[in-house]
């Protein structure tokens, strides 16, 4: 066997869809740093990130190929569903208290091989994993995390593989310098001996004969990555698999040199240098904030970055308060009739993800023949209007909330200099774009042309006084939503039916079992009949 053990995981690589989510996700809720934001060197029109500690260390990477219109994968045999990460003991409160105001749903799992393990999906639909460690080092905390450096995630804990059969699978993992170190139902688990304690070095394979195989998509692990101490390390134990599999020949990945292999239960195995690592290209203060590309993709810099989505990425901690304004002055997108001889407007406002030019799409759709309306759809920064779910505490979705409202009032004041007035006004949104309607709505009550909330409520933590005060005076407000919807739940969008109701709007409230998180075109067709009626018997503009 080779001198320099495999000593554990050095990245584990995974497929999400929307890029501006999962970014958020990562750093924003888990508080990692985004080391790397380069590109899929197969596929250079795809985003990769690479999400760790402060410095990028091997064994603290989870990194992703942003795909934004992939479906969502099916996890199964012969495939890593499981990734956990490796967080102290006494710091299992802080992250329980911390999901829940994320508005992250976890649960807590039974104890395993005497570790906690907190268990919640990534937005892709990724199993994540939290366990707890017994004097872990205190590392490189990501710097511009809220997280306190005491409470952040070390690193990788491991990983865990469903298979029909461990027998093939270990043997190649003992091929490996690893060892089967305990066991508990049908989990295994099996680790490097060379360092006990090393990041990434608990790789567990959980066996069902009855499983069925998995079909890759977001949320699925593409691969796993070990570590090799060095290049020359790395051509020892290549010849050594090479016994037994056949493995490609060493690829430059710019941040580490890898050679992959498919390991017979299916799971893609990739051997990867410790070196040269994630500062070869950029220092490591400003890691992440700019596209990285390998010198060999720097040529075609230009082409890709017009086709790549753009992306903002929110720094935590200190850094966040700086940024006080951070969807003034966004693009706007406009269409139907001009302001100045529209007989109301439309603000469309767009969801996570967006972006503004989509939604404007319906306007067509929503147009009632003979009326002029002027459609107006602002765009978020960085497409989300606020990082964190709306049932998380207001102040973790600031400054971008507050701002967020103040850009529903500058393009209400756009149409309102135009001369037209609030009861010719309707805020249509979809999800994150129809929280910040009824949150608009509520705050500044009056008599609106409507309210149109396709799946989205109130804006607050679940128990908190989401109650307004003001008169609405009959505006029409239609709640059309999925249930059950992944992000909304419907006993919000019922109480914010109830609120509105409250405040005098004339409530439609509307659920569809089993409807994707999208907009319907039965929706759009309720939202067309609010838009007729309200405007039928207005008088045209002198
Ligand atoms: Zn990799």
């Amino acid at each position: 066997m080779p001198a320099d053990p495999i000593p554990g995981l050095h990245h584990v690589t995974a497929i999400a869809s929307d890029p501006q989510v999962n970014l958020d996700f990562y750093t924003q809720v888990l508080g990692l740093r985004l080391v790397k934001r380069t590109v899929n060197f197969d596929d250079p029109g795809t985003y990769h990130f690479y999400f760790g500690d402060d410095l990028g260390t091997p064994g603290t990477l989870l990194t992703f190929f942003p795909w934004p219109r992939v479906g969502r994968g099916t996890p199964g045999a012969g495939e890593v569903t499981q990734v956990a990460f490796r967080i102290p003991l006494d710091s299992l409160t802080y992250w329980e208290q911390r999901l829940a105001r994320k508005g992250i749903p976890f649960s807590r799992k039974p104890r395993r091989f005497s570790e906690e393990v907190l268990s919640f999906s990534d937005p892709a639909g990724m199993q994540v994993e939290l366990t707890t460690h017994a004097g872990v080092s205190t590392g490189h905390p990501p710097r511009f995390s809220d997280v306190p450096s005491g409470d952040a995630i070390r690193g990788l804990a491991g990983v865990t593989m469903l298979q029909l059969d461990a027998t093939e699978t270990s043997g190649i993992l003992s091929v490996m310098g690893f060892q089967q170190i305990a066991a508990e139902g049908q989990r295994l688990r099996f680790a490097s001996p060379a360092d006990p304690a090393a990041l990434g070095n608990h790789i567990d394979i959980l066996v069902d004969p009855q499983a069925t195989f998995g079909r890759s998509g977001a949320g699925s692990v593409h691969h796993i990555a070990f570590r090799a101490a060095s290049d020359a390390a790395q051509l020892e134990w290549r010849s050594q698999i090479t016994h037994r599999l056949a493995a490609t020949e060493v690829l430059d990945r710019a941040y580490f040199h890898s050679i992959y292999f498919r390991e017979p239960g299916g799971v893609l195995f990739e051997l990867a240098t410790d070196n040269p690592g994630f500062a070869v290209d950029e220092p490591v203060e400003t890691l992440g904030e700019r596209l990285c590309l390998p010198p060999w993709l720097e040529a075609r810099r230009e082409g890709l970055q017009q086709r790549l989505p753009g992306i903002t990425l929110h720094k935590g901690g200190a850094e966040a308060s700086q940024a006080v304004d951070p969807h003034a002055g966004g693009e706007l997108y406009r269409a139907g009739a001009a302001l100045d001889q529209a007989l109301g407007a439309v603000i469309l406002l767009h969801g996570r993800g967006g972006p503004a030019r989509d939604i404007l799409t319906l306007s067509r759709a929503l147009a009632p023949a003979g009326v002029p309306l002027a459609f107006l759809a602002p765009q978020a920064a960085g497409l989300a209007w606020y990082p964190n779910s709306f049932l998380a505490e207001r102040e973790l979705n600031q400054p971008y909330l507050d701002s967020a409202l103040a850009r529903v009032q500058s393009t209400v004041n756009m149409a309102l200099e135009a001369g037209i007035p609030l009861e010719r006004i309707v805020l249509a949104g979809f999800s994150q774009g129809a929280c910040l309607a009824c949150e608009f709505i509520a705050s500044q009550p009056a008599r609106y042309a409507g309210l149109i909330a396709w799946t989205g409520g109130l804006i607050g933590p679940p128990g908190s006084k989401l109650t307004q005060e003001g008169d609405l005076n009959g505006t029409p407000a239609l709640f059309a939503t999925s249930d059950p919807d992944q992000w909304v739940p419907w006993s919000r969008v019922q109480e914010s039916a109830r609120i509105f109701t409250a405040m005098g709007a004339q409530v439609n409230l509307r659920s569809f079992p089993g409807k994707p998180h999208s907009v319907s075109g039965e929706e759009i067709e309720l939202a067309r009949q609010l838009i007729e009626r309200a405007f039928a018997g207005v008088p045209a503009r002198s």
